[in-house]
């Protein structure tokens, strides 16, 4: 098999990133948008050692899944690369990511639900990152083509918030006027890096944050002055990232105008939210998360309660009123000033968050003896870690709610946490991110031993 070979195949699977499976001559071929079930004829882009990737040239057996959406690009980046299929097939494949991984780990008994859909489908984000760079002497912004650096330019988002689509365009379009210069990163020179975009479904509230390469730039007083009259815009932020890197957001954060927060609204309690700090994207969709993880969690009145990986504090201050107490960990001291003043804000006064790498608060927390009855944890990507594991278990909670946005990280722990005397029986995906391969998942595990 050798590059730009032409050749037909028969799609078999979809990997966990979207990308059509099929085999041929001992070799696996990924090709991108292609779906089980089809017959394409396909391009060679590039051979390793046992796999190649391939683009379609042409379809010759549609599959019914398939939806022929006429804004390719959204499936060409990586901002919806699910997009070309069904929704109800989006979330079959969801369930089926947490399924295979189960029959990896020889959980085949461990029942998988169906996965909870979001109530919108398109323009669900809450917040958009956006590249900006200059394309064709133009500053654009837009979306890489996946696995590259290319700007795809794009003015409509599909997966976001369209108030937040008509800030982004706004916001190009001043930055086009007053000639501010897009981020080259292969000089590290230039100015606006990324444009990151938050608003409030609950309080229509816009931040608006420029990642920039500076910490100031001579346009900076004019293009601040044309930001603020767009409708809606609330606060807005410079992050300065100074670094050659792919990290988006730089450490420090200067507020130009505005409110250095955006309020939101999950359930009846409200959250101030700074420019670092996280927050579920899906807004319509993350009470009903919640829901499902406080579902299974049972909670009792007498109860302790560790909010571990806790980001403003979204899940503990939502359970607050019903237990004794509630601690919480995050890593990100913004946020945890976020979530000890929205604890505040809300009237609430038995929650408590402290700044830290969970897993070294909670081994200190089972050094000094303390005690916990159900402990949340939402880590992510990468899981959990073995000390956390262990301290968590010191403990002693009789439930442990995880929600993850990573399966295979996730049945690893559940793994980790069976040697330790847990169990559990169910696994409950949740679609965040619909039009993504991204799946979020919830389960409980409950303790065996006395
Ligand atoms: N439970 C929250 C946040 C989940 S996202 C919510 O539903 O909104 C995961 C959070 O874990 C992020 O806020 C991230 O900053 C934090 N985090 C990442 N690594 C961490 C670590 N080692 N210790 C504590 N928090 C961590």
């Amino acid at each position: 098999m050798e590059k730009n070979q032409i050749i037909e195949l028969e799609i078999t699977d979809l990997s966990y990133e979207a990308m059509g499976v099929a085999h041929y001559e001992g070799m696996t071929v990924f090709v991108n948008n292609a779906l089980p079930g089809e017959t394409v004829e396909a391009k060679i882009l590039k051979v390793k050692k046992s796999f190649a990737f391939a683009k379609i040239e042409q379809i010759i057996k549609e599959s019914p899944d398939r939806v022929n959406i006429k804004l390719n690009q959204w499936v060409q980046t990586g901002l919806a690369s699910l997009a070309h299929v069904k929704y109800d097939k989006q979330l079959e494949f969801k369930r089926n990511q947490v399924v295979n991984l189960l029959q990896k780990a020889h959980l085949d008994d461990v029942k998988v639900g169906e996965t909870l859909p979001s109530p919108e489908q398109t323009g669900y984000r809450n917040k958009a990152q956006v590249p900006v760079r200059e394309v064709k002497g133009q500053l654009e912004i837009g979306f890489f083509r996946k696995h590259s650096h290319d700007l795809v330019p794009l003015t409509n988002f599909f997966t976001t918030d369209p108030e937040i689509d008509r800030v982004l365009v706004a916001v190009r379009d001043i930055l086009r006027q007053y000639h501010v210069p897009a981020y080259d990163e292969i000089h590290n020179q230039g100015e606006i890096r990324y444009l990151d975009i938050r608003r409030s479904k609950a309080t229509g509230e816009i931040m608006v944050i420029l990642v920039c390469l500076h910490k100031d730039f001579p346009q900076l007083p004019k293009v601040a002055e044309a930001i603020k009259q767009i409708d809606g815009v609330t606060s807005l932020v410079l992050n300065y990232n100074p670094k050659k890197t792919n990290v988006i957001l730089g450490k420090v954060d200067y507020l130009i105008f505005g409110k250095p927060q955006i309020t939101d609204q999950i359930g009846d309690v409200k959250f101030k939210i700074s420019p670092e700090s996280f927050f579920q994207i899906n807004s319509l969709q993350t009470p009903r998360l919640y829901d499902l993880a406080i579902k299974k969690a049972d909670l009792q009145p007498d109860d302790i309660v560790i909010d571990a990986y806790s980001g403003i504090g979204t899940i503990g201050l939502s359970v607050a009123k019903h237990v004794k107490s509630v601690r919480g960990i995050e890593s990100v001291s913004d946020a945890v000033k976020d979530a000890n003043n929205n604890a505040k804000l809300n009237g609430i006064n038995n929650a408590k968050y402290v700044a830290g790498k969970a897993e070294e608060v909670m081994s200190r927390w089972a050094a000094k003896g303390m005690k916990a009855d159900v402990i949340f944890v939402d880590p992510p990507r990468k899981g959990l870690t073995s000390e956390f594991i262990e301290a968590a278990v010191k403990t002693g909670p009789k439930k442990i709610v995880y929600i993850s946005c990573n399966p295979a990280t996730m049945i690893r722990d559940l793994q980790e946490f069976m040697n330790e005397g847990y169990t559990f029986s169910q696994i409950d995906p949740v679609d965040m991110f619909p039009q993504t391969p991204h799946v979020e998942a919830v389960t409980v595990l409950e303790r065996t031993r006395k």
